[in-house]
C-alpha cells in the first residue's frame, strides 16, 4: 500500500477503501449517482440512463472521469470537459425535438 493516501474529492459519496491485496491501490471515490429513468421503455432499452462521477487512485495519482450508463450495461467513461460537450449537444437535439421550450 502506497503511505500516502489522496484526499477525498470534496463529491465522494461512496468511499472504497484501498484493497490490501495490491500495493499501489489508493482507494476509489464514488459520486451520488444521478439518474433519468427513460418512459420509451422497450424490453431492450428498460430502465434508466446514469451518471457518476468516480476517481480511482494509484501510485498516488488519480485517474477521474464521469462515468454513463444506459439499460444493457452499455456504458463509457468522459472526461469533464466530454460531459459538457454531450450536454450541449443533448440541449441541441431536445431543442429540435421540442422547441416550444427552446425559447428562451
Ligand atoms: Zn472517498
Amino acid at each position: 500500500m502506497t503511505d500516502e493516501l489522496l484526499p477525498c474529492p470534496s463529491w465522494c459519496m461512496d468511499h472504497h477503501e484501498p484493497d490490501p491485496n495490491y500495493d499501489a491501490d489508493g482507494g476509489a471515490h464514488y459520486s451520488s449517482e444521478l439518474q433519468v429513468l427513460l418512459t420509451l421503455a422497450d424490453d431492450y432499452f428498460e430502465g434508466a440512463v446514469s451518471v457518476q462521477a468516480n476517481a480511482g487512485d494509484q501510485d498516488g495519482k488519480r485517474d477521474t472521469n464521469i462515468e454513463l450508463t444506459a439499460p444493457g450495461e452499455v456504458w463509457t467513461r468522459l472526461t469533464a470537459t466530454e460531459a459538457r460537450q454531450l450536454a450541449e449537444h443533448l440541449i441541441v437535439v431536445a431543442d429540435l425535438v421540442d422547441p416550444q421550450v427552446a425559447q428562451h
